[in-house]
């Protein structure tokens, strides 16, 4: 088993935690209905719910929170902020929002209604409510082979081909509102997505005259796996790699939280020009103008440092290495995990390690998947790892 690194960071800043006994986190699980979304942060000494925007920021970002420009329009933060992301996306409308969902609900309110389809790897839960909001449907087109979760595959966050074919025809291309990379996918394990696979679903969206979007709330973490695991890519950088997905694609939507490293923003980046227009609008009357969209200069400034700083090989190598190190001595110890270990978490199988009749409080019909992510940055959060449960 390989081990893991020291972290390629020091740390200068601690944030105290309340040191409990157990019986008191006895008493607030029971509290909280065993629902961990319904805890106290004060409660919890190793916060297991996610790593959404719960990192803690580097240096520089810190330094260029202070250096914000809160100008209504044109701030200088935002210029920032533009610049990083058209370079990485190559896209014209770039367009800030407060986080991810926010994103989703502009492009997919658009796109969506009644009796359109949207086609993707795996629709994020806040996607896929997004879209079903709107009337639409969206259906998930993993390969069999990805839902056995112990089978070891280098990409096993990525659509399968045919039946995204079959999808197109038995839906009709016309109704098909918009296919939707998710990388890497997150409800499937936190798996990668390869460029081939990427690459083929752009051949197709051709053929078909259909728009892609890619989620890439941790395009970072994808480039990491395509660069370590995919033919021809050993000599590229985490950037180039990311460019290039992004070159395939019409429309980016990001979560921030995730590979923007900071704690709360989003991106919608399109290249059409009636959509970005009619997207901008939209974003004008929910979020804010065009040049803050519901962000504070401040904010942006930390997210286009953070997006720089997430390229950094030894950050990404660190990352992704002490989530493996964490999900392989779980495996190790008779726990099952979702094989391999993702990029963000480690994805525990927790039908399989829940008696049915053991009494316990998440137990037979109403157990759900439990996930372990490991959080967003070291003493952002050292080894530990988080625990969601979703029914
Ligand atoms: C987190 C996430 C979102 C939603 O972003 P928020 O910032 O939480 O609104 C969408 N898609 C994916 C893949 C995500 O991981």
């Amino acid at each position: 088993m390989k081990r893991t690194l020291a972290e390629p960071f020091k740390i200068k800043m601690v944030e105290p935690l309340r040191v409990t006994t157990e019986s008191h986190r006895q008493q607030a699980l029971q509290t909280a209905g065993y629902n961990p979304f319904l805890l106290n942060s004060d409660d919890v000494f190793i916060d297991l719910l996610t790593d959404s925007g719960t990192g803690a920021m580097s240096e520089r970002q810190w330094a260029g929170m202070m250096q914000g420009d809160e100008s209504y329009a044109g701030a200088r933060s935002w210029k920032h902020l533009e610049t990083v992301v058209k370079q990485l996306t190559g896209m014209d409308y770039i367009l800030p929002t407060h986080q991810g969902r926010a994103a989703e609900r502009i492009l997919y309110g658009i796109l969506g209604g009644k009796g359109k389809v949207f086609l993707s790897n795996t629709h994020f839960d806040t996607t896929r409510a997004n879209i079903e909001f709107t009337g639409a449907s969206a259906f998930d087109l993993m390969p069999d082979q990805a839902l056995d979760l112990e089978l070891e595959l280098p990409f096993k966050g990525n659509i399968d081909l045919k039946k995204l074919e079959e999808a197109i025809t038995h839906h009709r291309p016309e109704n098909v509102a918009a296919v939707i990379m998710t990388v890497t996918n997150n409800s499937a394990g936190g798996q990668p997505v390869s460029m081939e696979n990427i690459r083929a679903v752009r051949t197709i969206c051709n053929n078909h005259n259909l728009m892609l979007v890619l989620d890439g709330c941790r395009i970072a973490e994808n480039s990491y796996f395509i660069k370590q695991r995919e033919a021809g890519y050993s000599d590229k950088t985490y950037e180039a790699i990311a460019r290039e997905m992004l070159g395939l694609c019409d429309a980016f939507v990001m979560s921030a939280k995730k590979d923007g490293m900071v704690n709360m923003g989003g991106l919608l980046c399109l290249r059409d020009d009636k959509l970005g227009r009619e997207c901008t609008n939209l974003l004008i009357i929910s979020e804010g103008f065009t040049t803050y969209g519901g962000l504070s200069g401040r904010d942006m400034e930390a997210m286009a440092i953070g997006l720089t700083e997430v390229f950094d090989p030894d950050y990404l190598h660190y990352r992704i290495r002490s989530t493996a190190y964490l999900g392989e001595h779980l495996r190790k110890k008779g726990i099952p995990v979702v094989w391999p270990i993702g990029g963000h978490a480690v994805y525990v199988d927790a039908k399989k390690i829940i008696q049915p009749d053991s009494g316990s409080p998440i137990s037979g019909a109403n157990a759900g998947v439990r996930f372990i992510y490991q959080r967003r940055h070291p003493l952002r959060g050292g080894r530990q790892c988080d625990v969601w449960q979703i029914r």
